[in-house]
């Protein structure tokens, strides 16, 4: 039997605004729809971790629905579609940017504002998981040692403190993780997702788990034939041109291709 394989969405904002962090709240809708549509199941990183220790199964085909940033947006408008499904998303949070805005590079202008700790809460109460972005959205990779163990521990124990649970799960600002900051976010967390674009399996390293950008899937039909097995060729497509523009863009930039993440 295959390996079953299991579809990390990313999002950033659901939203009218435009620009690569951003879908259309309809656009989100009917992503979703057709999830439910397609009957595969939204399960959790719990799930994936469980099925990798061999202390669970998984289904051939499932998903896991991510949300980057914790934008107000999130609240408004993606959670009521998520909870008319019953899919339970995880959202991570650069802590020191909760109750504020955006304010990293590459925001869109005027920056869009995040929830405050009061909305987490209740969204943590009605099922949704949260775990961390770091505490500043910093680029991880740049930071001393101390910086990084600070930017790591304290944005867990924030969220901790808030909400009374545990924060296993991370994802690095930008998808910026070399393997010093990936050896240390093995050390405070059970699981890391990148922006690399690909399928995660439950073989694959927990601390660099590949996602799928929802911006590439804006097209319901191309999200369907995705759903339904047929979307192989536009993936390896996608990720070739990401490859490309990677290799272009960053030796006189020094940015991450593409925009912030
Ligand atoms: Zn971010």
């Amino acid at each position: 039997m295959a390996e079953p394989v299991v579809d990390i969405l990313m999002y950033h904002s659901v939203s009218d605004r435009g620009g690569a962090t951003a879908i259309e709240p309809a656009t989100f809708a009917a992503q979703m729809d057709a999830i439910a549509e397609a009957g595969l199941p939204v399960i959790a990183l719990d799930d994936l971790l469980a099925a990798r220790d061999g202390r669970g199964a998984l289904a051939p085909h499932s998903l896991i629905l991510t949300f980057d940033d914790g934008f107000q947006d999130f609240a408004d408008a993606a959670w009521p579609v998520l909870e008319r499904h019953g899919f339970r998303p995880i959202v991570y949070l650069p802590t020191a940017h909760v109750g504020r805005s955006e304010d990293w590079r590459g925001i869109a202008d005027p920056p869009r504002p995040l929830m405050g700790w009061g909305t987490i809460a209740a969204l943590a109460a009605e099922g949704v998981a949260f775990g961390s972005h770091s505490v500043s959205h910093a680029d991880l990779d740049a930071l001393s040692p101390e910086a990084l163990h600070a930017e790591l521990e304290r944005s867990r124990q924030r969220i901790e403190d808030r909400l009374g649970r545990r924060v296993t799960h991370f994802a690095p600002p930008y998808g910026i993780a070399g393997p010093a900051v990936r050896a240390e976010i093995a050390r405070l967390y059970r699981s890391s997702v990148g922006t690399r674009l690909g399928r995660a399996r439950p073989g694959d390293d927990p601390f660099d788990l590949p996602r799928l950008e929802m911006h590439y899937f804006r097209d319901i039909g191309r999200w369907r034939a995705h759903l339904a097995g047929r979307g192989a060729a536009y993936l390896a497509a996608r990720r070739g041109l990401r490859a490309l523009r990677g290799m272009v863009a960053r030796p006189w930039q020094g940015t991450v291709s593409g925009s912030a993440r």
